[in-house]
């Protein structure tokens, strides 16, 4: 028995005895090591160490290594470290050993050096091990939650990706057609009309502007939410880019009676980098906003620098109208997706309440914030800052307020010669008509072999390369050529891929292959226009500006080509492409490749030579809404889709629709001459 604090006084007390019944009170069973394999007991065993022991009928001098199984791992290592002098104590794993009741008792060893002596003690460690034991538990579950959200993180990502693709699709095939609809309608505009023949028409093309307008929306707020909207980062005037906004504002405005003034802090710079076309989305959805709920008085944009971020090109804009307002609790809810303020507002004004959420998107992807302050009954200012870069080149003498100015007629385009690789003799065709009257000469290629040869032997200002063709696709003709140009020492020609695939992997496939931008088919005129002003003319005018390899930006999208900074730009509002009224004089020569193209595709599926199908449907799909014949695009996109998979019996029905549309169209055009 240990004696008692306050025990008799002048009762001897050995220390040593002291350590001894200390380590016996913490469970620890102590041995000093004489020589290897030999333990003599330090401290009197604890109670668990006796009934363990019980399992042999050894008695001293302990043979631990037999006794305790688990130690025979161990003792080697501890030998080792005992060997080595080190004063640094050496633990065991966790053991268990179990008593001939059956009890467990979870144990550690510790070999020890001290004053030139050997020890082991083994610790009874129940609780220690029951925490270890929970610890790893806690870790395999965060483990397993780990590759949990993982997986699950790749179904959202899947599942985003699908739906962003079906919208994609949906809306890319909605188009098509809508733009056909939308060129016809023009086009009967343009003849004479009784009035009730007039209005109709008027709706018809007011109808299919919103469709338009509501398919693009979805198509932008589906490419940001999955990620990919990607921002341009070009040179713009900013006056020029605000004065243009107002510029198609004033009208609508002054209808209305409304009054419209645009501020301009002399502190804001005004070549900023960045993209103008997305700045100028938002202030159109802002301003059109403030139009539509404001019946008097007047709307203002203002433009300064962030009050909160003094960084040159940190700008903030406000667009106020005296409206008729927006009640307190809906002031954050009228920035999510098809949320409007009130539920009788659709009926009243109209639009779908997908305008805020996607500027709200692109205000954030410009590094900034937007939201909006209003008082129901007087007004609302919509208020959002954007961080731009700031170019050094100097100002374009413009002012916002100039809204007088006419939008100027597009200058023509200068001289260049330009290469267009494309199997599709329509396409070669239609082309070539749009680029008639400009002082550009076209080289045609049929396939990327040729277009590779023709760029070996003679200098081009630009390329337009349809991305399928047969023998050698355009994105194999662009890698040849990009490696050709290196190994020549040769500047990269500009080369804009043409493709009838609007998504991002096409895109992304183009810039893979070096090609500078990426123009959906169908291409009108004007973005044809706009894309070559824009490539031919960079090399051209600054050839130091060089058009890398690999292109050093984001591909380009024929969504994206924007009018140059320069006043001479065209202005164009949607990126729609439309049916150009001048090609319906080429529809009756069109129709007759057509019936050749039939004859084609008949032969091809009797011999079963899906590569054909797919081709023609290719380029059907490409050029048939440019002449006119959207349902030839669609019928195109589905025997390429099926010719693609081996669909023979799909293929057939095409066909056959094909026959009885063609038939349809020359019929009625033979009756019409
Ligand atoms: P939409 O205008 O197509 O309904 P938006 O996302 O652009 O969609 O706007 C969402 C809602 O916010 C509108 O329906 C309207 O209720 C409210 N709102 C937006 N701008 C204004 C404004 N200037 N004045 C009053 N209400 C507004």
């Amino acid at each position: 028995m240990p004696e008692q604090n306050g025990g008799p006084a002048g009762s001897s007390r050995d220390p040593a005895e002291a350590a001894a019944l200390l380590l016996s009170g913490l469970q620890y069973a102590v041995f000093e090591r004489t020589a290897p394999e030999r333990f003599l007991q330090v401290n009197a065993a604890p109670a668990w160490f006796e009934r363990l022991q019980q399992r042999t009928a050894e008695g001293p001098p302990v043979a631990l290594a037999r006794q305790f199984s688990a130690l025979e791992g161990f003792l080697p290592t501890a030998e080792a470290c005992w060997a080595s002098g080190s004063e640094t104590p050496l633990q065991s794993d966790f053991f268990t050993e179990t008593d001939l009741d059956g009890n467990e008792y979870h144990l550690l060893a510790v070999a020890v050096t001290t004053g030139g002596r050997h020890f082991l003690a083994i610790e009874r460690a129940d609780a220690t091990y029951v925490n270890h034991e929970q610890l790893q538990i806690y870790a395999r579950e965060m483990v397993n939650l780990y590759e949990t959200i993982i997986q699950l993180n790749r179904e959202v990502e899947q599942a985003t990706q699908a739906k962003s693709q079906f919208l994609a699709t949906m809306s890319h095939e909605m188009r098509t057609p809508l733009n056909a609809m939308l060129g016809m309608a023009d086009l009967l505009a343009e003849t004479e009309l009784d009035s009730d023949q007039r209005r109709y028409v008027g709706i018809f093309q007011r109808a299919g502007a919103n469709l338009l307008g509501l398919i693009n929306d979805i198509l932008d707020l589906s490419k940001v939410e999955a990620g990919h909207l990607e921002l341009e980062s070009v040179e713009f005037d900013l006056a020029e880019t605000i004065g243009r906004v107002l510029e198609l504002t004033r009208v609508r405005a002054s209808a209305k009676g409304l009054e419209l003034e645009s501020t301009f802090a002399d502190e804001v710079p005004r070549v900023l980098v960045g993209d103008p076309l997305r700045l100028r989305q938002i202030l159109l959805n802002l301003l059109g906003n403030a139009m539509k709920f404001t019946d008097a008085g007047r709307l203002e944009v203002r433009v300064g620098q962030d009050p909160e971020d003094p960084a040159p090109g940190a700008l903030q804009f406000q667009v106020r109208d005296t409206g008729i307002g927006i009640p307190p609790e809906k002031l954050e809810s009228i920035f999510e997706n098809f949320s409007q303020a009130d539920s009788s507002t659709t009926r009243k004004y109209g639009g779908t309440g997908l305008g805020l959420a996607i500027s709200k998107r692109l205000v954030g992807l410009m590094g900034g914030r937007i939201w909006v302050e209003s008082e129901p009954g007087q007004g609302s200012t919509f208020l959002f800052t954007v961080r731009m870069g700031v170019s050094d080149r100097p100002a374009l003498e413009a002012s916002p307020d100039d809204a007088a100015r006419k939008p100027a007629e597009p200058a023509p385009l200068p001289p260049s010669h330009i290469l267009l690789a494309d199997d599709s003799e329509d396409n070669r065709f239609l082309m070539g008509e749009y680029l008639k009257h400009s002082a550009c000469t076209l080289d045609f290629a049929e396939n990327g072999e040729i277009a590779l040869s023709k760029m070996k032997s003679r200098h081009y200002d630009l390329v337009l390369m349809d991305a399928h063709m047969p023998m050698m696709d355009g994105y194999t003709a662009t890698q040849a050529m990009r490696v050709w140009e290196q190994r020549h020492g040769q500047p990269p020609l500009p080369i804009l891929a043409l493709t009838a695939d609007a998504f991002k992997e096409a895109a992304d496939q183009s810039a893979a292959a070096g090609c500078n931008a990426h123009l959906t088919k169908p291409i009108d005129k004007a973005t044809l226009v706009e894309a070559v002003r824009r490539y031919a003319l960079k090399c051209r005018r600054s050839p130091e500006r060089s058009f890398a390899g690999t292109p050093a930006g984001p591909v380009q999208t024929a969504a994206v080509v924007a009018p140059p900074a320069g006043p001479e730009g065209a202005v164009r509002t949607g990126p729609a492409p439309r049916h150009d009224s001048s090609l319906a004089a080429l529809a009756p020569r069109y129709l007759k490749n057509m019936t050749k193209e039939l004859k084609a595709l008949r032969d091809a599926e009797a011999a079963k030579d899906d590569a054909t199908v797919q081709r023609i449907g290719h380029n059907l799909h490409g050029n048939g809404a440019s002449f006119g014949f959207p349902r030839f695009t669609d019928l195109g996109a589905e025997l390429e889709q099926a010719a693609k998979e081996g669909r023979w019996h799909e293929i057939h029905r095409a066909v056959e629709r094909f026959a009885g549309y063609l038939e349809q169209v020359l019929e009625s055009s033979a009756e019409r001459e």
